[in-house]
């Protein structure tokens, strides 16, 4: 098969300039599936030009409008959704109905900024003194820009420029350099659905590119999506060079297994949780948490039965559980954290370099670790693979201070009964999104995705009602219409 290449969307136009390929892979098969071009400074210049001349018109283009684009793309994504799914799947790995779920996450996005009237409108007061009103209203930032990562490579570009856009930016989006081709796709369909050239641009690229845009002070905002240490650095750059910056980071989720949890469905929900996407999920749950040795050994038991079922092959394939990693490196890290493991002192109860697959690609089975302590690397960092670790605590207060003493703070997850212990969790838990049975509490589009602690650089959480507040600034206007007589009618007389 050959080679795709993969450039650049710049004005409503594709675009291939001199920069420098680099290969992309189909995990399943461990081939090079396309060249990526990561872009040439002019090309960057290009594309926050191309931003630049088209903002004036859609800043003045009422909101309705902008968000009639919105309708109409959801229709072409939802018409298009086989094809944009393979993308996904060939360039990521995830099992195509994940990559569903992942685009219907996206399509979501898509409907919530299609709101973007009623998202604008502001507020009014009347006679906030005598005679006098005032009124704030949402304005847009200008040229704006977004950095995403590989593992959600279209759902979380959707979380950022649609609602930029509706409210009247232009953007610029820095997918993954790993899976570009869903990006690129979708800036057309966002074109054929109505999307004036130069409001949403895309330009692929990695650390260069990005640096450019940080520093580049045509651009007002940066919203970032990646790993933690990554996510920090942006934030100091791109706040010095002046921008509003929001910076999400890493993970390291746990569930609490209370001892009066419906156990099935505990486990049936930590499997999805802790493997689904091959683990590659920035709220993928990697620590269960068990309270007493009863709940920890039922746990590890039913656990280990369950992943004897889960079938790992192509993401092409839906009858499997998981896919591949996304590369060959990225396999061979989480591998060496099944090595570390056991070098501390844990017990290695599943071993995923065990797994057998009839074909080329990056794969690596499900593993289980049980008697994980907390000053161990696989505890303590963020693996991002299809690893889970089980630590074994006595009490709910001791789970709590497990997971309130970690650095990150994205996502946790309560298993239990009791809905007074369910409260008690979520008002105490260090950590921005909280389930209560429920092992991924993603927010939908509606409300906004945020972690706490070092999972977030930055005051605003992502989309929803805190998106709009990142990608617009408020404007209040106080008025007063002195008297000028028009209303007292005409007069004849000479004024005197
Ligand atoms: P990554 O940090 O390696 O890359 C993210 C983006 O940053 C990519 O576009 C990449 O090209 C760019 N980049 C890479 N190195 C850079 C550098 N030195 N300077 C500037 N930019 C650079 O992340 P990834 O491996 O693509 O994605 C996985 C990570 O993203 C995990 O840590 C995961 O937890 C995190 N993540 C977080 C969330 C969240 O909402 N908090 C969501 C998804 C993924």
């Amino acid at each position: 098969m050959s080679e795709k290449l993969l450039g650049h969307y710049i004005d409503g136009q594709p675009l291939a300039d001199g920069g420098q390929r680099q290969p992309v892979y189909n995990p399943a098969s461990g081939a090079v599936s396309g060249q990526v071009i990561l872009a040439e400074p002019a090309t960057v210049d290009a594309a926050i030009r191309s931003a630049q001349a088209a903002y004036p018109a859609w800043r003045a283009t009422p909101a309705l409008k902008r968000a009639r684009v919105m309708f109409k793309l959801k229709a072409l994504l939802e018409e298009h959704a086989d094809q944009l799914c393979e993308l996904i799947t060939d360039e990521h790995g995830k099992v195509l109905d994940d990559a569903l779920g992942e685009l219907q996450r996206g399509i979501e996005n898509v409907e919530y900024a299609a709101g973007a009237p009623e998202l604008l409108k502001g507020d009014y007061s009347r006679n906030v003194g005598p005679d006098i009103d005032s009124w704030s209203d949402m304005q847009p930032l200008g040229v704006v820009a977004g950095i995403t990562p590989f593992n959600f490579p279209a759902m979380v570009p959707m979380w950022m420029w649609p609602l930029a856009v509706v409210c009247g930016n232009c953007f610029i989006l820095k997918p993954s350099e790993r899976d570009p081709s869903i990006a690129l796709r979708v800036a057309e369909l966002a074109s054929q659905a109505g999307l004036p050239a130069g409001v949403l641009n895309v330009v692929n690229g990695g650390r260069e590119v990005v640096e450019q845009l940080l520093d580049d002070r045509r651009i007002e905002a940066i919203s970032f999506v990646g790993s933690t240490p990554i996510a920090e650095s942006i934030y100091a750059r791109g706040s010095a060079a002046g921008k509003r910056v929001q910076a999400l980071g890493g993970a390291k989720n746990h569930a609490v297994i209370m001892p009066d949890a419906d156990l099935d469905n505990a486990v049936s929900a930590l499997m999805g949780a802790a493997y689904g996407s091959c683990g590659e999920r920035c709220m993928a749950i990697s620590v269960a948490v068990a309270v007493g040795d009863t709940t920890a050994d039922a746990l590890v038991e039913r656990l280990t039965a369950a992943m004897a079922g889960l079938r790992v092959g192509s993401g092409r394939d839906n009858s499997n559980d998981m896919g591949p990693l996304i590369s060959a490196v990225h396999r061979d890290k989480v591998a060496s954290f099944l090595q570390a493991g056991v070098d501390e002192g844990a017990t290695l109860v599943v071993d995923g370099r065990q797994v057998e697959v009839p074909q080329e690609g990056f794969f690596l089975g499900a593993s289980l670790f049980d008697r994980v302590g907390a000053q161990m690397s696989i505890y303590r960092e963020e693996i991002f693979g299809p690893v889970l670790c089980v630590v074994r605590v006595a009490d709910l207060a001791a789970a709590m201070q497990l997971v309130n003493d970690h650095e990150y703070g994205n996502g946790t997850a309560i298993f239990t009964r009791d809905g007074e212990a369910a409260r008690h969790f979520c008002d105490n838990i260090l950590v921005g999104m909280v389930g209560v049975n429920v092992p991924l509490p993603v927010p939908v589009a509606y409300h906004s995705f945020g972690g706490w602690k070092r999972s977030l650089f930055g005051d605003l959480s992502a989309y929803g009602p805190d998106g709009v507040r990142f990608y617009t600034r408020r404007k209040t206007v106080t008025q007063r219409w002195p008297s000028s007589g028009v209303r007292d009618g005409v007069s004849y007389s000479f004024p005197s």
